[in-house]
């Protein structure tokens, strides 16, 4: 199928998008990778009388680190993501996220700013901002504003942007010293969105104890979330074989999806459990210096 028929835009400077953005009204999509946006124009799920390809806006590409933070330009696509050795650097779970983001041509093309955007619950990118506290900048022709990843994703494919507003940039922690991170995915083929993910970091304190975790599950419910009361639990633990048990018990609880046609709620907790029992594994190891971080 092809799309309806609409208007295409394509402005040069973000002012010149945010402008058409605040006079073109609802009807209106942006178009960075076409990787999600696409596919729904083609089956006609999306029908916007204006496109606007925000391609030419070379102010959102950019990468830097200040400090203890990295900001990422909205435009950066996953290839970059899982590839630029900055970035591998500062915050290497979110390199590891992208490089398992569907395949190579669809790295090639779709990017940050578009998934956190079309918001879909099994994505990869939303995960790692929920796990991470990303602050998602956001522009409007009013200003700007920084969303914290936890509020932004309101349901499945639903967020906190408003209609005229642009994600503009994505802020990570850079990692500190002695801690780790683990990323588990389980999907039924290789490419395929993963029916649950898990990601996690541990932070370990001078006496080898748990300083801080973040527990993030994907594909559970509407929206990724955080496990606050497993990782409370496990500050000042010996991150051993019997606390990953322990918190991955705390993530078959957090399963809220429903039984669907294809994957029964039982199975999606059991893969919550072991993933996380995985990801928590595979974080404290990196944080000990047992396996490259
Ligand atoms: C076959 C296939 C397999 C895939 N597998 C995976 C997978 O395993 N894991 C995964 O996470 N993703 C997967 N994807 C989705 C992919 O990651 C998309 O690139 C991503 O979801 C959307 O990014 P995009 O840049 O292509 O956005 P687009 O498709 O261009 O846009 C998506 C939505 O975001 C809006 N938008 C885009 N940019 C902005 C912005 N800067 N500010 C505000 N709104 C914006 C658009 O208006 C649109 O509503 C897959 C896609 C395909 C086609």
């Amino acid at each position: 199928m092809k799309p309806a028929e609409f208007t295409y835009h394509r402005p040069k400077t973000v002012t010149d998008a945010l402008g058409l953005l605040a006079t073109l009204g609802d009807d209106v999509k942006l178009l960075a990778g076409g990787q999600s946006l696409g596919p729904m124009m083609n089956l006609r799920v999306a029908r916007p009388s204006h496109v606007i390809d925000i391609n030419d806006l070379s102010d959102l590409e950019s990468v830097n680190v200040n400090g203890d933070r990295i900001e990422i330009g909205s435009l950066v696509r996953h290839h970059r993501l899982a590839t630029d050795p900055q970035i591998a650097a500062a915050c290497p779970i979110l390199s590891a996220a992208a490089s398992s983001i569907g395949h190579y041509a669809i790295r090639q093309r779709g990017t940050i700013g578009g998934s956190l955007a079309h918001a879909d619950p099994a994505a990869q990118l939303p995960l790692i901002a929920v796990l991470l506290d990303a602050g998602i900048r956001v522009g409007s022709q009013h200003g700007s504003r920084t969303v914290d990843a936890q509020c932004f994703f309101v349901s499945s494919l639903v967020t906190e942007l408003a209609e005229d507003e642009l994600i503009t940039a994505i802020e990570f922690p850079v990692f500190p010293s002695r801690s780790g991170w683990g990323i588990e995915i389980f999907a039924q083929r290789q490419g395929d969105f993963a029916i649950v993910s898990v990601a996690a970091t541990v932070e370990l304190s001078a006496a080898g104890v748990v300083k801080s975790l973040r527990l993030a599950l994907g594909g559970t419910g509407v929206v990724p979330i955080r496990l606050p009361d497993a990782e409370l639990a496990a500050v000042g633990r010996v991150p051993d074989h019997a606390l990953s048990e322990e918190i991955s018990r705390f993530a078959a609880a957090a399963v809220t999806a429903d039984d669907d046609a294809r994957i029964p709620v039982a199975y999606r907790r059991e893969l919550a459990a072991t993933l996380t029992e995985r990801a928590l594994t595979m974080a404290a190891q990196r944080a000990e210096g047992v396996s490259e971080r």
